[in-house]
């Protein structure tokens, strides 16, 4: 049994802005099965306080960091008995929103200090500093927002040694650097050593994603392909070079899913269960979404879903280059999603010019995307690039099959059905599940899209092809296994150190 801090920006269902949250909900319960003593350390945003008020809230301490008395109060997971660790800044729990970015859509001014304070607190529960009398053996970090923190472990045990816990950091999108000024550094008390290519230093600014990947003791990755695409200058944004120097501690561990809480057999959200069994009822949520959205309602017609910010990550891009082609098959679109007003634009003028064909909603509602993913046939992810990716596992899990670019942790779960549509006379595998294109442009998109629509005239092996992806396990169990020997690892490195 190890003791965990597993410190993140957002968990599920407390805040969620993206595939994080799904993550940083689910690993920790995982873990708490194998029988760890974990704790989540998550910022106190307002919208959090609400929900943790409900789920029990008590105040554990107070603690004077860079003269402002921060609060840690200690709630539940909801749904779980895994304990959350919030972090009480007004920078957080006076703020309506999203975590990072203001009503208008600009990132919050003091991102930079928020998430430092935030690291600060990391930094003293780990060093057994918070008077919360428990002190973790792995500190388990999550994308940028808590980079700072192995950075900051590795500055306090220089000047004072102190037992260190074991760090691993997890990246969950290197897109995103956290990039900030250097007067924001300067503000932060680092040693001048420490504004350094090697170190925080990135071309001019500084990186909090850095912080992580130079000072933890294993950095990992949520697929195994993207472990490896970051490693090249095409994926590694400029990061390439040290993830190269730090191949020996990456790996890729592919992101597992809350089972439960994606499952068409007992999904609550959705019009009709359904299950591998009773596949054929499927239908009734597609017939009922139709009739909802005001499309023709009908059995035979395939429904093609895209659920996702709508960023040029994403493959917004692809999917309106080919919409004219797209537009004259036998199909409808039902998009929901949220994110650059181009897209949203450019969308929302698709579905009113077409409104037979397409639906879209504009942004985010968990429940909306749990009946796509329940009436949807098809699934349309084609990121551009994609660290792991979780709407094509729960499309899979819905039997709803995607059509994916092949990057990432798409590459990963997504398993080619048909070479190209004459081949759709061919026999079905048993482990194909979908359908996969390799280059990222608007023609291989929809050469896809029509390899799944050729495929869907054929029930049989549809039907096939959607047992064969609801078959797959995606639980967390083997994940959760694979972390936790990365935590064995890196505890053993650091007690020969
Ligand atoms: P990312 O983390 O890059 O956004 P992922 O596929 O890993 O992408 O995870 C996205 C998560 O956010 C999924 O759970 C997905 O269902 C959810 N999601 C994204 N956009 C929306 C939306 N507009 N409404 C509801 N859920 C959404």
């Amino acid at each position: 049994m190890r003791k965990i801090l597993f410190v993140t920006s957002e968990a599920h269902p407390l805040i969620k802005t993206g595939g994080l949250a799904d993550v940083a909900g689910s690993l920790p319960r995982a873990l708490l099965k194998l029988g760890h003593d974990i704790k989540i350390l998550l910022p106190a945003y307002a919208s959090v306080l609400i929900k943790a008020d409900a789920a029990g809230l008590k105040k554990l301490t107070q603690l004077p960091i860079h003269g402002q008395d921060i609060s840690i109060l200690q709630t539940r997971l909801p749904g779980s008995r895994v304990t959350v660790l919030l972090v009480d800044i007004p920078q957080f729990s006076e703020r309506d929103g999203n975590p990072y970015c203001n009503p208008d859509g600009n990132d919050w001014d003091d991102n930079h200090w928020r998430f430092f304070l935030f690291a600060k607190v990391a930094e003293a529960i780990a060093l057994n500093q918070a008077n919360i009398d428990w002190q973790p053996d792995v500190v388990h970090c999550n994308d940028w927002q808590t980079g700072l923190v192995p950075a900051l472990l590795t500055q306090a045990t220089a000047l004072v040694p102190a037992t260190k816990p074991a760090t691993i950091f997890t990246i969950h999108n290197m897109a995103y650097r956290g990039l900030f000024s250097h007067q924001a550094f300067a503000e932060m008390g680092f040693p001048q050593d420490y504004w350094h290519h090697e170190k925080l230093e990135f071309y001019g600014q500084m990186s909090f994603l850095k912080g992580g990947l130079a000072f933890a003791d294993a950095v990992t990755t949520v697929s195994p392909s993207y472990a490896q695409e970051i490693k090249s200058p095409e994926f590694g944004c400029g990061l390439d070079g040290l993830l190269r120097f730090r191949a020996k501690d990456l790996s890729g561990i592919l992101n597992g899913i809350d089972m439960d809480e994606w499952n068409p057999g007992a999904d609550k959200l959705i019009h009709h269960n359904y299950n591998r069994r009773t596949i054929n009822q499927k239908v009734k949520n597609k017939t009922h979404l139709q009739a909802q959205l005001g499309l023709p309602v009908s059995e035979t017609i395939p429904m093609l879903g895209f659920i996702g910010r709508l960023v040029e990550q994403k493959g917004v891009d692809l999917l309106l280059e080919q919409m004219n082609q797209l537009l004259m098959l036998d199909c409808q679109l039902v998009v929901l999603g949220s994110g650059f007003d181009s897209y949203e634009q450019a969308l929302t003028k698709i579905a009113q010019q077409h409104p037979n064909k397409v639906s879209v909603t504009l942004g985010y509602n968990e429940d909306f995307a749990h009946q796509i993913e329940a009436s949807a046939d098809i699934f349309l992810m084609p990121s551009i690039f994609e660290p792991c990716g979780l709407n094509q596992i729960y499309s899979l899990r819905y039997g709803t099959l995607p059509v994916v670019h092949v990057v990432g942790g798409l590459r990963d779960t997504v398993i080619e059905a048909v070479q190209n549509s004459q081949a759709v006379e061919n026999e079905i595998n048993d482990i194909s599940n979908g359908f996969v294109f390799t280059k990222a442009t608007a023609e291989d998109l929809h050469q896809a899209i029509k390899r799944a629509l050729a495929c869907y005239q054929h029930p049989e092996k549809w039907k096939k092809l959607q047992i064969n992806a609801m078959k797959q396990d995606f639980s967390w169990e083997k994940s959760a296994k694979l972390y936790e020997n990365i935590y064995e690892k890196i505890l053993e490195n650091s007690m020969a150190a």
